[in-house]
Formats: structure tokens, sequence, C-alpha cells
């Protein structure tokens, strides 16, 4: 169905199909958007480390054989897709060329602002793998200079090898979608137009996220995929990024996924933010540590306890958004198979029904790239369709 959707949509060659569709649809798929959708298709059927054919290609994605070798030449002459060798195609024994993505054809230089102690940048590469890796300690008691980020950014654009594909970064606090930092507690930063201020000294695209949003595409491009999840961070504040339909939420006011300041305890302590008894004054890893350090004998419980508050707080939005996953990351001292195991437990009693299949939760498997390999992925998604 949905190949057929977009063999219908995208494939130039299709010829009268795509005259079915109304006028004004076709007024707005012009030829170039077309040819973009059609390299993104042939780009998708071989990320990241597939070998086909372009027989092979054309099966999969619905594109005519002309069509596809068409896309194919124009990916090779771009230095993104190679000819790697003979394989079988499968087709009735005969053989076709094998084709692959050059991971190393362009890189992506990826700031890390959402660190507790420190600036990550990186140069990565078309399948997200890290190729350089820079931090610089910083102590966010204090506000970034935004020339702080344009300087590391200029140090990974020089360590780049290839061609730099755009510059991604990943703040804490709400991010617009034109990369304005609304505000971000911990960088001290109120409106700042830091996709502008970078673009102002290097010629590619900037994208701007907030980093648990960038998690969720990690997750979604390079974790355990899937179009419908939550990601959590739990850090000295909680961030989440919540994926529907194979696209990030972001909320009338670009706060989409910021759980850590929802009420969940009226009666309790004094939040930061100045409200009383947030997510975040219950479950947030610098809580957590407290009460382990006051009370080392009740580890576990303390653990178990915070678990089931989150699970809590999350099976609303999980049963009414129909979420199948959820997935973690933070500390693994507290990150762990006890605050694990109560989320899930919690979640699943409060949602599961005879219609409804278990929902996953899990600790997420990117490490502490995750954030890196986020930016990673929505320079991917914007730049190549991946
Ligand atoms: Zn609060």
């Amino acid at each position: 169905m949905q190949k057929d959707m977009q063999s219908n949509l995208f494939d130039a060659s299709a010829g009268g199909r795509i005259g079915v569709l109304p006028n004004n649809v076709l007024a707005k798929v012009n030829s170039s958007a077309i040819r973009a959708a059609n390299r993104a298709l042939v780009l998708r059927a071989l990320f990241p480390r597939e070998t086909k054919s372009r027989a092979e290609i054309a099966r999969e994605t619905g594109l005519t054989r002309v069509t596809t070798s068409e896309v194919v030449a124009t990916l090779i002459e771009d230095g993104l897709v190679l000819e790697t060798g003979v394989r079988d195609s499968g087709n009735r024994g005969k053989k076709g060329i094998s084709l692959r993505i050059d991971p190393d054809s362009r890189h992506m230089v990826v700031i890390d602002l959402s660190q507790p102690d420190a600036i990550v940048g990186a140069v990565t590469n078309l399948i997200g793998q890290v190729v350089y890796r820079k931090e610089e300690p910083f102590r966010f008691d204090k506000s970034l200079e935004t020339d702080t980020v344009v300087n590391m950014i200029e140090m990974l654009v020089d360590a780049a090898t290839s061609p730099v594909l755009a510059v991604g970064i990943a703040s804490p606090g709400v991010v617009s979608d034109s990369g304005v930092v609304i505000r971000s507690t911990s960088l001290g930063w109120s409106n700042v137009d830091i996709a502008h201020i970078v673009r102002q000294r290097f010629p590619v695209h900037v994208y701007v996220h907030n980093d648990a949003n960038g998690a969720a595409l990690a997750e979604e491009q390079f974790g355990g995929g899937g179009s419908d999840l939550i990601v959590i961070h739990v850090a000295r504040g909680l961030g989440a990024g919540v994926m529907v339909n194979n696209q990030l939420v972001h909320g009338s006011n670009y706060s989409g996924g910021e759980i850590g300041h929802v009420v969940i305890r009226p009666d309790g302590k004094t939040c930061r933010c100045g409200k009383r008894g947030c997510l975040e004054t219950c479950v947030s890893s610098s809580v957590i540590d407290q009460c382990m350090a006051e009370d080392p004998a009740r580890r576990r419980d303390i653990l178990h306890e915070a678990g089931v508050m989150m699970g809590n707080a999350l099976s609303m939005p999980v049963g009414m958004l129909d979420i199948p996953r959820v997935v973690f990351y933070g500390p693994s001292s507290i990150v762990n198979d006890t605050f694990i195991g109560a989320v899930g437990a919690t979640i699943n009693d409060a949602v599961v029904t005879g219609f409804r299949t278990k929902v996953n939760v899990s600790i997420s498997r990117l490490g502490d790239d995750i954030v890196v390999k986020g930016e990673t992925a929505a320079i991917l998604r914007n730049e190549l369709g991946i």
C-alpha cells in the first residue's frame, strides 16, 4: 500500500498514473520534488549498509527500472552511492551490479549541548558513525557564549575529511522549528537564534532540535526503530521526545515532550519553575541520587518507587496515543533494570486491554552518543530524505 502510494505520487516515469492526482496536488508536485523524492526512496532502500542491485531497488521502491537507473546514476555522480561488484539479483538468476551508500562521501558536524559538564562536538558520517569527537569541559552555571559553539563548529568543519552536508545542534530547553532556542535554563539562553548565528559563518543548512527530540530521531533511525515511540531522558531535568506516525510532536508552543514540569503532586515540593509537585521534583536524577545517598539501604526500593511514579505519569499519553514503545536514556545508576521494570509494569498494568498488546519499555542501546546520532538522523532526514 505504502509503496503504491509512493509510486503513484513520485514516479515520474509512471506516465498516466500520476495524472489521476487532482490538479492542485499536481501543481505542487514539481519535477525537482519528484527527483528529490525518488532519490530519497533509493537511498532509503540502501540505508544504512544494504547492498542491492538496481533491479532489487526497483522492486522494493516501486520505481520503474528506467527511473531507478536514472536516479542511481545521479547518486553515483554525486558520490553518495558506490558500485561494489556483481551479485545475483534474485531475478531468474540474472546478475546485477551491487550498490551501496558510501558512508564517508559526506560528513556532518554535530554539537550536543545537553551533557551535564561538557560541550560535545562530533563529525559523523552518512550511516551515523562518529568519525571524530571533541569534548570541551563547561560548567553550566553560567550563560554559554554563542562564540564557544561557533568556534567548536569551525574546528569540526576543519576536522571533517569530506564535504559537510549540514550542521546539527542539540539544545536542552524549548527550540522553535526555525532553530531559535526560545528558552534554555541550563544554557542561560532566551530567544537565541543559534541557527542564524551559525549560518552567518558557515554556508550550510543548520538544524537545531531539543536534545530529547533528537534522541527520538536517533532511536527511530539507528535504534530499535518504530514510527510511534516516546524517548525519555532522565537527567537533572526530565526531557522527552514524542514521535507519532514517524513525525516528531512539536506542539503549539514547541514544548511537545516537556513532561518535567507537569504537576503530579499538587501538595509536593516546590519546583525550580515555581510550581509545586512537578514530575521533575519526584523522578529527576538529582532527586533520586539524593534519596539514594541519604538512605543507601533502600536504593532498590527508591528506584522502584521512582519507576512507578514515572510509569503512572506516562500511562495516559502512552494509552491515549497507542504508543507501542518507550525508551529511556540517562545515568546507568538510575536507568537500570529495576527502574525500567517498574516503569514497564506500571504502564502495562494501566493500558493493556484485550485489544492492545504489551508496551515495550526499554533502555536505549545507543549509549552516550544517542543525541549526536539524533542530530545526524535529523540532517539525513532533511537533506537526503532518509
Ligand atoms: Zn516545575
